[in-house]
């Protein structure tokens, strides 16, 4: 079968959730070969996940001007392989690094490219959202092998044990890559709860929290739940909750088991985000509040009456 490159995601907790899908995807279109793009030794942290989840050979560009270049760099070392192994495709996470190196990838190559994908079949036809999830498309490249990057959560990884062999890749930056780079790192302040795009528990915060103390509720209601805290773009531009928290077409895609949404109206660019949870419970005091269309359970009611009820309960059990 023919080789599938899968471009690896990591963060400081190991290989991120949308790579495992991007290796179960691959798996279903070819042979998956991950790609590891970091610093000295990062391919030896991530191999045992990636060959948990199937792949069969792991490249490792490893330096430290691959870190000290924004993405640049990595679409540079990416196209180079492709141009040497000719694969059937190339995936890569919707992600805002994942969609630059992928646009910078097809311009290198004089390819089609492919975003905000949430399935892929084997004949390279992709399955979009568009317009904040309002429409779906089925694409497909025309021109080059196929370009995809896939939306977080589109689907559930599958581990498939492999024993992968590593391959390291030369990293060559060269002067055009280097015209921006890294000053400064800012670790995102991390809590004991879940990364939002990967938490399997999301209890989302709206305009109708009311304000920033409101959101003692909403993280209150996530701590029970061993959730992760969203909020609507709303409640961000209102200065309620950071922007880093905001779900919708703007903000992050989530795809949990459970999504409370409190004090959201349900606005299509807020759906964009969340719709493909797999249960929505909805608390709102406007019985007529287009979230309830959404909703698997909704309560008619004030927030602030109930999410203290149902925090008193679920303490209860
Ligand atoms: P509102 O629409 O004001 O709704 C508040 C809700 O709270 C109401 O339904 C009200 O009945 C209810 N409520 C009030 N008080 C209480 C109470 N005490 N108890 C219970 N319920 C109460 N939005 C996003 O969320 N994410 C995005 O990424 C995003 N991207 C956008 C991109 C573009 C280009 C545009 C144009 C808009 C975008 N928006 C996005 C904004 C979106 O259109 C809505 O304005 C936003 O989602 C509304 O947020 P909200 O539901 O919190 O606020």
């Amino acid at each position: 079968m023919a080789e599938v490159l899968v471009v690896v995601e990591a963060a400081a907790s190991g290989v991120k959730k949308v790579t495992l899908e991007l290796l179960t995807l691959a798996r279903q279109i070819g042979t998956p070969s991950a790609v590891v793009l970091g610093g000295p030794g990062a391919a030896e942290a991530l191999t045992p996940k990636l060959a948990e989840y199937g792949a069969e050979k792991i490249y490792a560009a490893e330096s430290e001007e691959i870190d000290g270049y924004l993405v640049a760099p990595k679409a540079t070392v990416v196209a180079e392989l492709v141009k040497r192994v000719s694969p059937a495709a190339v995936l890569l996470a919707s992600s805002q690094e994942g969609k630059e190196i992928a646009a910078r990838l097809a311009i290198k190559l004089d390819n089609g490219v492919l975003t905000d994908a949430v399935g892929l079949e084997a004949d390279g036809t992709a399955t979009q959202v568009a317009f904040a999830g309002a429409t779906i498309v089925k694409s497909k490249v025309t021109r080059g092998l196929p370009i995809v990057a896939l939306r977080p959560n589109s689907l559930t990884p599958a581990p498939a044990p492999a024993s992968p062999s590593v391959e390291p890749l030369p990293v060559t930056v060269t002067e055009t890559d280097k015209l921006a780079k890294v000053v400064e790192r800012v670790a995102e302040q991390k809590g004991a709860r879940p990364e939002l795009s990967e938490a399997s528990v999301v209890v989302s915060g709206g305009r109708g929290v009311g304000g920033a103390d409101g959101f003692k509720l909403v993280e209150e209601l996530a701590d029970l739940l061993g959730g992760a805290v969203g909020a609507s773009r709303a409640a961000v531009d209102s200065g309620f909750y950071p922007h880093q928290y905001q779900v919708g077409q703007t903000g992050k895609t989530v795809s949990p088991q459970l999504y409370v949404a409190l004090g959201i109206s349900g606005a299509i660019q807020h759906r964009a985000g969340m719709q493909t949870s797999k249960t929505i419970v909805a608390v709102n005091k406007d019985g007529e509040a287009p979230i309830f269309e959404l909703a698997d359970y909704g309560v008619v009611g004030d927030l602030n009456k109930v999410v203290p009820q149902a925090a008193e309960e679920i303490r209860k059990r």
